[in-house]
């Protein structure tokens, strides 16, 4: 065990704390963020014996004692985490709080109520694993600039933003249902972080993409009007 010779710079960043959990467990480390998790952490070893961990985004403000905790858990291939418990048990409110605290939230459009495409596609693909916010985002007034981005996701607020463009009745609801799944997507995997850049597109994001049971059909369209 490492763990004292090595010390966290605050504050954490995900890199950081990928950086970190390589020297303890003297392993090479592919760390995911996740918010939708019934754990708070989880790893496995691959067969190249590298570790795959998933740590809860609300670790990103635990203290290094906790980290401590972790790695030696991993290291050890122990599951308890007395430290994380009684952090988890400090944070929740706070959690709960931040929640509560996006900003102001729109669902219902002119054509479409995106709480319940979400609800939809949250029940039919995730399990109802996932509970980032969504909104429309607010209407642009620069004219005549085509909006390309549909939609996007602020992992720090945890907020899907669909573009208002989408809310109207010409536009497919499968259009609309394959950008939310996207973001949808982007908030149930996490972002990873490989060698300290925040990859969004990985290899298994895309993989699950085409899961969507419009997915061709809706880069189509995507790609007859212009978004591609
Ligand atoms: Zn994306």
């Amino acid at each position: 065990m490492k763990a004292l010779a090595v010390t966290l710079p605050l504050p954490y960043r995900p890199e950081d704390i990928r950086h970190y959990l390589e020297i303890v467990t003297g392993k090479t480390v592919y760390l995911t963020l996740i918010e939708d998790s019934p754990s708070i952490v989880s790893w496995r070893e691959t067969p190249e014996g590298d570790f795959r961990i998933r740590l809860h985004r609300i670790l990103l403000g635990a203290d290094e004692a906790i980290f401590s905790e972790v790695a030696e858990g991993i290291n050890k291939d122990r599951n308890r985490f007395p430290l994380m418990r009684e952090f988890i048990r400090r944070n929740r409110t706070e959690l709960l709080q931040s929640d509560q605290s996006r900003g102001k939230v729109s669902t219902k459009g002119r054509a479409y109520e995106l709480d319940k495409i979400y609800a939809d596609i949250n029940r039919q693909y995730f399990a109802n694993g996932v509970t980032a916010g969504i909104t429309w985002g607010r209407n642009s007034r620069k004219r005549g600039i085509r909006q390309r981005t549909l939609g996007c996701y602020d992992e720090r607020t945890r907020v899907i933003r669909i573009n208002p463009c989408l809310d109207r009745k010409n536009i497919p609801l499968y259009v609309i249902e394959s950008v939310v799944y996207h973001e949808m997507l982007h908030a149930f995997l996490g972002i990873q972080i490989v060698e300290g850049r925040r990859r969004m597109h990985t290899p298994q994001f895309r993989r699950m993409e085409r899961g969507f049971s419009d997915y061709e059909k809706a880069r189509k369209w995507e790609e007859d009007h212009g978004y591609r």
